[in-house]
């Protein structure tokens, strides 16, 4: 048995956040997505921590803004998809859909989740119920189709959806308030939302991060995962109808939303 994994969670620019995994036993320590590098060297520094790898979930500046200043610093390897090598800045080692990592004695699996960007990936942590999912996946949201269909994007959500339900859900930003409201004007009957949406006026109210949520918890709320749902369905007219029909009507529905 491999001891626990450490997670730091660094809140940067206006509502990114930036994590730094750590792995007791053997030292070895990965960031997801650094916007930035001073924060990440600041929080290195401050625990004695040496940086091993740098995962990027895609290539967005403010999730590898930091990529070589920090390869330049501390000597990390880069990990990302190996689809995106021109636009990952330093990359080192290119990853696909069902690659394993090790952090330390720590699988990570690496998933695809195209529809944010096409190339976008996940990184899943099954001994440790953790994922790091980037811009695919948000407390109460999903991340808005760039580049991919929403086809695809439903596709990726419904990997995500059938992981166990108590995988810790670490997105990258903090969207969650705006998301709340979004999810009540169309689930509005939905009590688990609206004692979930009360809860997170509370914290943002006192500054206090909504991340990381678990996947039960998305799946009781979260309406890009709910599309399946009668009443959800019933409130935008789209009873019965095919669910990623109804997925692709929520996606413009949010897009639209103020
Ligand atoms: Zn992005
Ligand atoms: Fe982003």
């Amino acid at each position: 048995m491999s001891a626990m994994l450490k997670v730091l969670q660094l809140p940067v620019l206006d509502d990114n956040y930036i994590y730094l995994i750590h792995d007791p036993a053997s030292g070895a320590t990965a960031v997801v997505d650094p916007a930035l590098a001073d924060p990440v060297q600041d929080a290195l520094n401050r625990h004695g921590w040496q940086l091993t790898y740098i995962f990027n979930t895609h290539h967005h500046s403010d999730h590898t803004g930091g990529n070589l200043t920090l390869k330049q610093r501390t000597g990390c390897k880069i990990i990302a998809s190996r689809d995106d090598k021109a636009r990952i800045p330093g990359l080192d080692t290119g990853v696909q859909d069902g690659d394993t990592l090790l952090l330390g004695e720590h699988p990570v699996e690496i998933m695809a989740t195209p529809g944010h960007t096409l190339h976008h990936i996940v990184y899943y942590f099954p001994h440790d119920n953790l994922l790091f999912c980037g811009d695919t996946l948000f407390a109460m949201g999903c991340g808005r189709l760039f580049e991919g269909s929403a086809r695809q994007m439903w596709e990726s959500l419904q990997k995500i959806k059938r992981l166990p339900p108590q995988t810790q859900i670490y997105c990258a930003h903090e969207y969650t308030q705006a998301n709340a409201r979004f999810a009540l004007s169309v689930d509005p009957l939905n009590p688990a939302l609206q004692q979930r949406a009360e809860e997170t006026v509370r914290l943002r109210g006192k500054h206090l991060p909504t991340v990381p949520s678990d996947l039960q918890t998305e799946l009781a709320t979260n309406p890009f995962l709910r599309e399946s749902d009668p009443a959800l369905q019933a409130s935008i007219g789209l009873s019965g109808k095919p669910q990623v029909e109804v997925f692709t009507h929520l996606r413009q529905l949010k897009d639209a939303f103020v």
